[in-house]
């Protein structure tokens, strides 16, 4: 197994180093000639969905990434990363994979709430620790997707099909269980597509 990790700006290195831990290999992707390798799933790291957004079209990424995650490459979109797969963000106009049938809200926690540290369930996993950094949260799923998490009743984390997403950063714990999740989600979707 291969994971791609879109290393444009963020915290691409931390999943990186998540993955190696699992004994996945991973590598970066930082230009048009990275993805013509073959991989098997894509992580999209937390930074600025602003900034990523308009890298993936200056670079001639985006058209590609997004059919490959439309034709069911798993796909796993940390903050930042869930911004740019949803298919709404209440406050933005800026739409980009359009991929995720969730509504986002970005900054959605205020300037001095944004960034805190909690503990709470994860559907299938079990407690586990979350790190929020000027953070989205999900305002409702609908469609396939499903939630996977919520923090004072607030949507965190959510599943649709290929998609995972989380509001926060598990890429910033020492906590190894999403990024299972994830690979057992590649696998499933394999298993599925065999
Ligand atoms: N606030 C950022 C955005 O709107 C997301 C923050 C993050 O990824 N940690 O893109």
């Amino acid at each position: 197994m291969r994971i791609a990790i879109l290393a444009l700006q963020g915290a691409f290195m931390e999943h990186e180093q998540m993955l190696e831990r699992l004994g996945v290999s991973s590598f970066e992707i930082r230009q048009r000639k990275d993805i013509e390798q073959a991989f098997d799933g894509l992580v999209i790291p937390g930074g600025e969905s602003t900034v990523q957004g308009k890298l993936l079209r200056e670079l001639d990424l985006f058209e590609s990434l997004k059919m490959k995650i439309a034709d069911g490459l798993p796909v796993f979109g940390t903050c930042a990363g869930l911004l740019l797969l949803a298919k709404k963000v209440k406050n933005d106009d800026r739409i980009h994979f359009a991929a995720m049938d969730i509504t986002a809200i970005r900054n959605a926690y205020g300037r001095q709430l944004g960034s805190f540290y909690t503990e709470s369930e994860f559907k299938g996993i079990g407690k586990i620790p979350m790190t929020f950094i000027r953070a989205p949260y999900i305002e409702a799923v609908y469609g396939n997707a499903k939630i996977l998490a919520t923090v004072n009743g607030k949507i965190v984390a959510a599943r649709e099909d290929n998609m995972l997403v989380t509001a926060f950063h598990p890429e910033l714990n020492k906590d190894l269980s999403v990024h299972r999740y994830f690979i057992e989600m590649i696998e499933e979707c394999r298993a599925i597509h065999l």
